[in-house]
């Protein structure tokens, strides 16, 4: 277990040393705002993660505790351009109505002045439709009360029913793919977002899925998410039916292998426990994943960032 930790802090330090030699500003900045399922924890906020390219700034998923996130890496609220939902179990949409009402408030933090914009699979105009009824009293409050820009709580909504290019703008293109989250869990989609020759890849939730390798082959970055459980509690149906939604250490493995991207980063990182039975650490994960793929592999943290341009370097936050 050692040396396998070892090996991939010496994956990260060759990663952070060519790319202190070059010194370019990066052409695409990922964050990660938040890395967890829908576990409540401290450390790890629900899924999102910043894209900024071509002088947008792109948000995917907008799990618990996004408005915080975003506050600690100062980015305004009202600066977000586009918000892209990948399927719609609340752990990924349930930060959505703070990001879009809390936006709209005049300190620095919000200011949204032209409408929400959200792009995502069939379920997002229902979903942005009833949030805007749900707090149709605060909207109308606020508009009366503090007098705030009618644009910068307008809901622009953009749904989506096939695989393709769902956004593009000034050389920025995000694709959309389907992805295999469980039979029962549809529409499921993951994004490939496109910036001068670099590439990002969001798994968004899924199983085991070819259409995530064929979509993560040549990004700089495969986001990916994972599920593990210690094998006394894979015999427990609750565990084997929530592991059924998500991918293994080693599939998701088998996937970084096949698409060989330059960084391979974990991201929603479902840990099953019980009463009983403890979670599986992040080293079990470690060693499950090197049984399939022996890449530059990294695990996400809230916060953390990846700076891309000719290299990939991986910066915690504050440090
Ligand atoms: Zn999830
Ligand atoms: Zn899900």
């Amino acid at each position: 277990m050692q040396s396998l930790l070892s090996r991939a802090f010496a994956l990260s330090l060759v990663v952070l040393t060519s790319t202190a030699v070059v010194r370019a500003e990066p052409v695409v900045k990922v964050t990660l705002l938040g890395t967890a399922s829908p576990t409540p924890r401290p450390d790890r906020f629900g899924p999102s993660t910043l894209i900024e390219a071509g002088g947008q700034k792109l948000l995917f998923d907008a799990g618990r505790g996004v408005p915080i996130r975003l506050r600690q890496i100062n980015v305004p609220m009202g600066k977000i351009d586009a918000l892209f939902i990948t399927h719609y179990h609340s752990d990924h949409v349930s930060g959505i109505p703070d990001l879009w009402l809390t936006g709209w408030l005049s300190p620095p933090y919000g200011r949204r002045t032209t409408p929400f914009r959200v792009i995502g699979p069939v379920g997002a105009k229902n979903l942005m439709d009833n949030l805007q009824k749900a707090y149709a009293l605060d909207i109308k409050i606020r508009l009366e009360d503090e007098k705030l820009p009618p644009q910068g709580i307008a809901v622009e909504t953009q749904e989506f029913d096939q695989d393709g290019v769902v956004y593009e703008k000034d050389g920025v293109k995000v694709i959309a793919f389907t992805v295999d989250h469980g039979d029962a869990i549809k529409p499921a989609v993951g994004y490939r977002v496109e910036y001068r020759a670099h590439v990002v890849t969001i798994s968004g939730d899924t199983r085991y899925s070819d259409d995530v390798v064929k979509h993560g082959t040549g990004a700089d970055v495969l986001i990916h998410e994972v599920g593990a459980a210690r094998p006394e509690l894979l015999s427990q149906v609750f565990a084997q039916r929530i592991m059924a939604h998500h991918t293994s250490p080693k599939d998701v493995g088998r996937v970084f292998a096949q698409a060989k991207p330059k960084l391979a980063v974990y991201t929603h990182i479902v840990l099953l426990s019980s009463e009983k039975i403890p979670e599986p650490t992040l080293a079990d994960i470690e060693a499950e994943t090197r049984q399939t793929y022996d890449g530059p592999l990294q695990f996400g943290e809230d916060l953390m960032s990846f700076e891309i341009g000719d290299t990939v370097t991986v910066k915690r936050f504050g440090r």
